[in-house]
C-alpha cells in the first residue's frame, strides 16, 4: 500500500463551515448543512481502535518529536498550542472529534480517507461512497491497524496547525512512521 495518496488536507475553503458546525455558533450566519454528522457505529469503532493505538504511540517522547519537526504557517512549532492549553498530546488526541465527512467534496476522491482543515480540532472521515456500508478508513484499520494509527497521528498534526504541500502528505506520513513506529 502506498500511503502517500491516503491523506488530504485542505485549507480555508471549508474552515468557516466546519468551525461553525464544530462550535455550534450557528445563530449569526446563513443556514448551512450539518457537516458534523456522527459516524456510524461501525466507523466509530474503527476510529476508536485506531485512536487507542495512536494514543499509545504519542505517549512515547520520540514520537512527540513530531511536534517540533513541523511548524504551522506562522512558523510556530506544533507543540505551542498544547502548551498553551496545558494538555498532553495523548489527552488532546483522545478528545479530537471524528465526524462523517460526507459533506466534504474532497472525500469524493477515492484516495482520500480522512480530511482535516489545518488548525481545526475535528477530523472528517470520508464515506466509502455509493453501495458501501463503511468508510475507507475502517477498511484500512481492519487491514493494516498500524497504518490507521499513523493516519490518526498525521491528522492530529493538521489539527495543531500543520498545512500540506509543503510538506507533502507522503513526507508527513513518512516522518510519523519514523518517529512513532
Ligand atoms: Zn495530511
Amino acid at each position: 500500500m502506498s500511503p502517500h495518496r491516503k491523506f488530504a488536507a485542505i485549507s480555508s475553503v471549508f474552515a468557516a463551515v466546519t468551525l461553525l458546525a464544530y462550535v455550534g455558533a450557528v445563530d449569526a450566519g446563513p443556514k448551512r448543512p450539518t457537516v458534523n454528522r456522527p459516524l456510524t457505529s461501525f466507523d466509530a469503532a474503527a476510529v476508536e481502535r485506531a485512536k487507542v493505538g495512536a494514543v499509545q504511540r504519542v505517549r512515547n517522547p520520540e514520537c512527540m518529536k513530531l511536534l517540533t519537526d513541523f511548524r504551522d504557517k506562522e512558523g510556530r512549532t506544533l507543540d505551542r498550542r498544547l502548551e498553551t492549553w496545558g494538555m498532553s498530546a495523548a489527552d488532546y488526541l483522545q478528545m479530537i472529534p471524528f465526524v462523517d465527512g460526507f459533506a466534504r467534496p474532497i472525500c469524493q476522491r477515492s484516495s482520500v480517507e480522512l480530511v482535516t482543515t489545518a488548525g481545526l480540532a475535528v477530523v472528517c472521515v470520508c464515506p466509502a461512497g455509493a453501495g458501501a456500508l463503511n468508510s475507507r478508513f475502517a477498511k484500512v484499520q481492519a487491514e493494516n491497524p498500524s497504518l490507521a494509527e499513523f493516519m490518526i497521528i498525521h491528522e492530529m498534526l493538521h489539527t495543531l496547525g500543520l498545512g500540506e504541500n509543503p510538506p507533502s502528505s507522503f513526507a508527513i506520513t513518512e516522518q510519523v512512521m519514523r518517529r512513532c513506529r
